[in-house]
């Protein structure tokens, strides 16, 4: 068990980075509000928690929309001292053919999102005075790659959210941090490999080995117990003073 247990609100967490942080929270204490788009597929996960013997509740949240975020936080059984941004998408295109409507939508979901979330619980946090914002942003929070030109400009504008909001909640023991992982296994990746197949004109098989291992000097995908582990840290009293920062988990991709 954790020596100091939280409710974790996580947005996402029905799919992939999500759902697995989740999982692993649970599994060492902790309460974790399991949210996504989708009532029934967050509430699989957390059925699942709960089979394995954590505590877990499911909510339908979605980030682009003012009254579906405050629908779900009047229905959560305690408040979220910790919320773990983590909703996403990708869209993979040139700029010159990436409809202005889609990259729109991967900014409201990743950036504005973030802020419309964040809002609706600090109020809270402040009057109990704690609280813990964990961003997932991205390797792409850091460097580019090419035919991303929404995701990069949203993960590039989530660590400069982090900062501003890390300077607006110092007074409070509440810190926001951003983890910035490479490539994790999950359906958003599998779904690129196509895309990225066809655009780059190259095979499938080369776009895991090429396009998305070969960056990282370990050359292995990055694991969900990493990313708890590291949003577990966060959480801790040992990282109180650890805010507006970026920790980066990348195989050693930007230490070329
Ligand atoms: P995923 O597709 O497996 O899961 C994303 C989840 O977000 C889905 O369940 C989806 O329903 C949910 N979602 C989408 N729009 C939403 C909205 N408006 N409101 C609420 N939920 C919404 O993807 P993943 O790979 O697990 O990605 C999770 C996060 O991790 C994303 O922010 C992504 O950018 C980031 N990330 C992923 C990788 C990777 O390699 N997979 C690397 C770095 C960062």
């Amino acid at each position: 068990m954790a020596t100091s247990t939280h409710a974790v609100l996580i947005t996402g967490a029905a799919s992939g980075i999500g759902a697995g942080v989740a999982t692993e929270l649970a599994r060492v204490g902790h309460h974790v509000i399991v949210s996504d788009l989708d009532r029934e597929a967050s509430g699989k996960v957390a059925a699942r928690i709960r089979a394995d013997g954590g505590s877990a509740e499911a909510v339908a949240l979605d980030v682009t929309s003012d009254a579906s975020v405050a629908t779900a936080l009047r229905a959560l059984s305690r408040p979220c001292d910790v919320l773990v941004n983590n909703a996403g998408l990708q869209h993979v295109a040139p700029l010159e053919e990436f409809p202005m409507g889609k990259w729109d939508f991967l900014v409201q979901v990743m950036l504005t999102g973030v802020a419309r979330l964040t809002r609706a619980v600090l109020p809270g946090m402040r009057s109990r005075g704690f609280g813990r914002i964990v961003n997932i942003g991205s390797i792409h929070s850091l460097v580019a790659s090419p035919f991303k030109s929404a995701y990069v400009a949203a993960k590039h504008g989530l660590v400069g959210f982090s900062k501003a909001l890390a300077l607006e909640t110092a007074a409070v023991d509440i810190t926001v941090n951003t983890i910035c992982p490479s490539y994790v296994k999950t359906p958003l990746v599998e779904q690129q490999i196509s895309d990225q197949a066809r655009i780059r004109h190259m095979p499938e098989s080369d776009v895991m080995t090429k396009v998305m291992l070969e960056p990282m000097p370990k050359g292995v995908f990055i694991g969900f117990d990493e990313l708890a582990g590291i949003t577990a840290f966060l959480m801790s009293p040992a990282a109180r003073n650890i805010t507006g920062q970026m920790i980066v988990v990348d195989g050693g991709w930007t230490a070329r």
